[in-house]
């Protein structure tokens, strides 16, 4: 996720006003990805932090015994949406519960 947003940058602020400019028809996509590009990056270097920070906060929380353990080896549990029913995996043994 955080290459995510370096790879925007480069496609968005480099490649995409590089490869355009010159374009009488295209020049304005030039112009557009050029002014989003920071936006963009931004955007994702958010959700990259914002994720960083949810999984440390639920690491703490299962280092603490406040967050479900996995009955065989005390690992983390990660909640997971199967086909059937909502269902756990443990995060150090790969068992599902
Ligand atoms: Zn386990």
């Amino acid at each position: 996720m955080l290459f995510a947003s370096g790879f925007a940058w480069l496609i968005l602020g480099v490649l995409v006003p590089g490869a355009f400019s010159d374009s009488t028809y295209l020049v304005q996509l030039a112009k557009g990805a050029a002014w989003i590009a920071p936006l963009a990056s931004l955007l994702l270097l958010l959700v990259f932090v914002s994720w960083v920070v949810i999984q440390t906060h639920t690491l703490r929380k299962w280092e603490r015994g406040d967050a479900p353990q996995c009955m065989r080896c005390g690992g983390l549990l990660e909640g997971r949406v199967g086909p059937f029913s909502p269902y756990s995996k443990c995060l150090a043994c790969g068992k599902t519960q």
